[in-house]
């Protein structure tokens, strides 16, 4: 099977690398085209823009930052809308809003095209095994086809109905997350302080009903202050906000949500944005100093 592919960061370099190894033909195109070199190293193909992808691909997939870069991705100069047409599928798997889903949706039917909106739940190490979560919604059709790449990038896909309802459940199960970082980063500071040692935390969580991966992951690595990124921490907050937005469209109070939210903006103005999320850890040490 062939795909194009646009967008290799940390999830969309991982992801093609994926679909390489086990045997799709695929066409890349990145902003900074120099990432695209390791994967043709290994057998991918280069197109120069987005619109050059689309015109040698079937399907294409697209894993963009934010709302901004996969609104522009598809309809600047030499975007995905200007070769988009009837037989050509487009599937968007970044994380956005609803709304901005549904003016790609548009965009891309408005010129006969095929599109299926495909967040996923799962980071860098999900993504280099193959072990995504596929949060699917939009055309059926382009779902069925989307399938065989779809089993190589995720251990399970849902399809979820109508376009944005994928986009939905991405920004709830994210907003979740990034509470439980919260909470889970005050629980080893507050370990801690008062006396205890915070490993001794980490293996009392993991024994009880709370344990989870996340905690059994990034724990160590928190506690030795490594922040190396699998998940930039500026994404976590772009999901935050996005999911709070969610959150006043239906009249949903989040408190905790909220408070969350702006510990990540407190990290990202301490410069932390490029760094794993689990860095908002680094707001209660400021606040240890300045007691
Ligand atoms: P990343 O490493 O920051 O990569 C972002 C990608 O978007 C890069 O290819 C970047 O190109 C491109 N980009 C940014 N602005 C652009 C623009 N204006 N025009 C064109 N391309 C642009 O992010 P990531 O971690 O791979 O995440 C990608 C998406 O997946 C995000 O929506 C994120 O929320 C979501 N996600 C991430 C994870 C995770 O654990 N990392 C897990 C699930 C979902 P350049 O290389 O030129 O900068």
């Amino acid at each position: 099977m062939e795909v194009g592919f646009l967008g290799l960061g940390i999830m969309g370099k991982a992801m093609s690398m994926n679909l390489l190894m086990n045997g799709f033909k695929v066409t890349v195109w990145n902003r900074t085209l120099s990432k695209c070199n390791e994967l043709v190293a290994h057998g991918a193909s280069i197109g120069k823009t987005p619109a050059e992808v689309i015109n040698k691909c079937k399907i294409t997939i697209a894993m963009l930052s934010d709302p901004a870069a996969a609104l522009s991705v598809v309809l600047n100069k030499d975007g995905v809308l200007e070769q988009i047409c009837g037989g050509k599928g487009y599937i968007d798997m970044s994380t956005v809003d609803p709304e901005t889903s549904c003016r790609i949706n548009e965009a891309i039917t408005s010129k006969g095209g095929q599109f299926l909106e495909a967040p996923v739940s799962g980071s860098k190490q999900p993504a280099e095994t193959g072990q995504l979560v596929i949060l699917a919604a939009g055309d059926k059709a382009l779902y069925e086809a989307a399938m065989p790449a779809f089993d190589i990038l995720g251990k399970k896909s849902f399809f979820l109905g109508q376009v944005g309802n994928g986009a939905k459940m991405k920004l709830v199960v994210n907003m979740i997350m990034g509470s439980m970082m919260n909470a889970f980063s005050e629980g080893l500071t507050l370990a801690d302080r008062s006396g205890l040692n915070p490993r001794d935390l980490l293996d009392v969580l993991d024994l009880g009903a709370i344990a989870n991966p996340m905690f059994k992951g990034k724990g160590p690595a928190m506690l030795q202050n490594n922040y190396s990124p699998a998940f930039p921490l500026k994404h976590q907050q772009k999901d935050m906000r996005l999911a709070l937005a969610l959150g006043d469209e239906n009249s949903v109070p989040m408190p905790v949500a909220a408070a969350s939210n702006e510990a990540f903006k407190k990290a990202r103005s301490m410069g932390l944005g490029d760094m794993d999320f689990s860095a908002v850890f680094e707001t209660l040490k400021v606040l240890k100093h300045s007691s």
